[in-house]
């Protein structure tokens, strides 16, 4: 049975076409986009810091994320990573790497959300009949209280709305709330690094209830597709397929 994630269903949402090229023909790509370079090395950074202050004990530092961040761009940049904006250096990434790290300091300050119970937390957890799955950057507990952290290194801020209708982080609650029976309350967070902006959220029975039945719905539209249409948007400028949809559209015409 396949399993669904955030991104799987949001490849269909955004492009029917991407998605087929991705997980039904599943054409690998050795290009990775800049800016999920970065994320991913920032994510990694984190992971780390965390994991190693979780063992030790000690305090997290900016000088040591700074060096973990540092060491593992060097270690995994390859000739494969696209610079798609113009007037972008590698440099510049790399700088805006750091400054999402600088901000997280920052953004720290004052928070207390309880013990640390994991840090990159797989997730399975079953939606109706369907399998889902998804990775948790953060898990904290107070009390009853668990809190689902997310860091987002993405240019465009998050605001309030986006965040009361953002499906990936509500999705996490299902499966946090599954693996955890205890939870009393789940509380979303959104770490919107580059921008030094925490937005929480929080969502009712009733709003977890609808949202998986939206999902249930998508996913039959997407087992039940037999047409793969392009959705041309200004995303087209970042998609890795790029050269097959053009070879695509041409078969089409
Ligand atoms: S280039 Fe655009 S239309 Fe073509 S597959 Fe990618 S997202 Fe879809």
């Amino acid at each position: 049975m396949t399993t669904y994630s955030h991104s799987r269903m949001e490849t269909f949402k955004q492009c029917p076409l991407k998605f087929r090229f991705r997980y039904i023909d599943e054409i690998k790509k050795d290009e990775e986009g800049i800016e999920a370079f970065t994320g991913n090395r920032v994510h990694e950074a984190l992971e780390m810091l965390l994991g190693l202050g979780k063992e030790s004990g000690g305090e997290p530092d900016l000088e040591k994320a700074g060096e973990l961040f540092l060491a593992s761009w060097d270690e995994k940049y390859h000739p494969a990573v696209l610079i798609r904006r113009r007037n972008m250096a590698a440099d510049d990434y790399r700088q805006r790497g750091l400054m999402c790290l600088r901000n997280y300091f920052e953004m720290e300050k004052g928070q207390d959300f309880g013990e640390l119970l994991d840090l990159e937390l797989s997730l399975s957890f079953k939606l109706g009949d369907a399998e889902m799955t998804g990775v948790v950057d953060r898990l904290q507990r107070d009390g009853g209280t668990y809190h689902i952290i997310d860091y987002k290194t993405s240019k465009r801020d998050m605001t309030q709305r986006d965040a009361d209708s953002d499906r990936q982080l509500a999705l996490y609650e299902i499966g946090v709330r599954q693996m955890f029976p205890d939870a009393s309350a789940v509380i979303l967070h959104w770490y919107m690094l580059p921008h030094r902006n925490v937005v929480d959220s929080t969502r009712s029975p009733a709003e977890l209830d609808r949202l998986g039945q939206n999902v249930l719905a998508l996913i039959e539209r997407i087992e039940s597709a037999t047409e793969f249409p392009p959705v041309e948007t200004p995303l087209c400028g970042w998609c890795d397929y790029q050269r097959e949809c053009e070879e695509e559209k041409a078969r089409r015409r």
